[in-house]
């Protein structure tokens, strides 16, 4: 008999687990709670499919901070060249851009998640969409409330069920985002069960800022390209393999700001306002230009013109821009006039945090399962036979493919300890496990 595996989550760290398990010969149903698989990484794919990272794996380590020591197995079992040949198994060929993100070709998640679910299908793995797992009942066996439950025949009516299985193997996902299906209800099962979770935070999120109802109702949804953020003073207090200054992008929302430079540091923005009440960033306007270059194009305008027309004429600044400085400024004062001053500013508009967005709209979560909960097979201490995988354990990462890629190779580390696991149980025998 082949043994029977049971996965809850069909997000990129359960089905990573589903395809090595399958291989391995295990008979594998997958139940999801959402109508379709892999809503996040579809989501995930709006936005081009950054599956990992291209720099040097030393480095790339480093940008999981403290879960390092713990993830740095499973991200060499199942390492980002991995990850982009496993891609280009499933017709998907990457590309490594300008910043050292590796996207697929096709920018988009569909195909990749189509060409994996029929490779699924094929090793004989069960999706169970619409299967919302509930725990287990007293035999130990995992029960669900799905179309038509235990009922053999479907009369349209949702009901309870249970399943047996030599091992379950969890990924449900964080808590952010919660229309996608990871929405961290799963946090009162194991805590019953007596398994910690640290509690849930938004990771890669907005943050509200200081600034003016008046300039945020006037500008929100606007971008400001080609930027730099800095975290103001205080020494590095070690976020998640974060730089101090990022260059990028960020746009302005009704509470504040948010988009990927500001993800970069969102790590140590939360924190510090964890421990201080608020954080202070730094917007470098005209990142190319020394400070020095921009006063002297400042210095060079002639005549008495208004700030806007100065900025705008003197360095390309957009209206955006300029309202900035105005904010930038302590209350009820005017940017300086003088050329020196000025440019200084531009150069480091500050920027008051006052709390993080809400979790609803941060890209990913920080919390989940503690380390200490699970052995280094991802398996629950207080839960033998019981693994765990994906962004439900408690890491976080930056943006710039560390999500995708630990979620995977964490999926697929989790199998190897169900495997060796149950080859400890007599149940088999895996030559190639963990
Ligand atoms: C807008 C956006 C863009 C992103 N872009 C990127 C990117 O470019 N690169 C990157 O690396 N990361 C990106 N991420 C993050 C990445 O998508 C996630 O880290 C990753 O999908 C998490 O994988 P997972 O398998 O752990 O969880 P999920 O993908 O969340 O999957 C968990 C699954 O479990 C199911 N589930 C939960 N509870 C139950 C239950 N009780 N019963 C049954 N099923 C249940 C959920 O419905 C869900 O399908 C992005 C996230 C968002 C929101």
């Amino acid at each position: 008999m082949r043994p029977a595996i049971v996965i809850v989550g069909a997000g990129p760290a359960g089905l990573a687990a589903a395809e090595r398990l399958a291989e391995a010969g295990c008979a594998v149903s997958v139940l999801e709670r959402m109508p379709t698989i892999g809503r996040r990484l579809l989501m995930a794919g709006r936005g081009g499919l950054n599956l990992t990272h291209s720099e040097p794996f030393d480095r790339f380590v480093t940008r999981y901070g403290a879960a390092r020591s713990w993830l740095e197995p499973a991200l060499r079992g199942f390492a980002p060249d991995d990850l982009r040949r496993w891609a280009d198994g499933l017709g998907q060929p990457c590309f490594v851009g300008s910043s050292g993100r590796v996207f697929p070709l096709a920018m988009k998640a569909s195909p990749l998640l189509r060409a994996w679910r029929a490779r699924l299908d094929a090793l004989g793995v069960r999706l169970l969409t619409r299967h919302d797992w509930t725990g287990w009942d007293e035999a130990g066996r995992v029960r669900f409330v799905g179309p038509q439950g235990d009922r053999p025949q479907g009369d349209g009516m949702r009901g309870e069920g249970t399943m047996p299985a030599d091992a379950v193997l969890l990924a449900l996902g964080g808590a952010s985002r919660p229309r996608l299906g990871a929405d961290g209800r799963w946090t009162a099962l194991l805590e019953e069960a007596g398994i910690g979770v640290a509690p849930f935070r938004p990771a890669n999120c907005g943050f509200v800022t200081n600034w003016s109802r008046e300039f945020c109702d006037r500008f929100a949804g606007t971008p400001l390209r080609g930027i730099a953020l800095m975290l103001d003073g205080v020494p590095d207090e070690g976020g998640a393999g974060e730089d101090a200054r990022v260059r990028g992008e960020a746009v302005v929302t009704r509470r504040g700001l948010e988009g990927g430079a500001v993800y970069a540091l969102s790590a140590r923005l939360r924190e510090r306002i964890a421990r201080h009440g608020t954080a202070r960033l730094m917007i470098d306007l005209r990142p190319d230009m020394a400070c020095d270059a921009v006063a002297g194009r400042l210095a060079r305008v002639r005549g008495r013109e208004s700030l806007s027309n100065l900025l705008r004429k003197a360095l390309r600044l957009p209206p955006v821009a300029v309202a900035l400085l105005r904010e930038g400024m302590p209350h009820g004062e005017s940017p300086p006039r003088d050329a020196v001053a000025l440019a200084r500013l531009v150069k480091a508009v500050p920027v008051v945090a006052t709390a993080p967005d809400s979790l609803e709209r941060a890209i990913s979560a920080a919390g989940g399962v503690r380390r200490a909960e699970i052995d280094a097979r991802f398996m629950l201490r207080a839960r033998p036979g019981v693994f765990v995988a994906g962004e439900m354990l408690d890491w976080e990462a930056p943006t710039g493919g560390y999500l995708l890629q630990a979620c995977f190779a964490t999926g697929h580390a989790a199998a190897g300890g169900v495997l060796d696991w149950l080859q400890e149980q007599g149940k088999g025998r895996y030559p190639s496990c963990p």
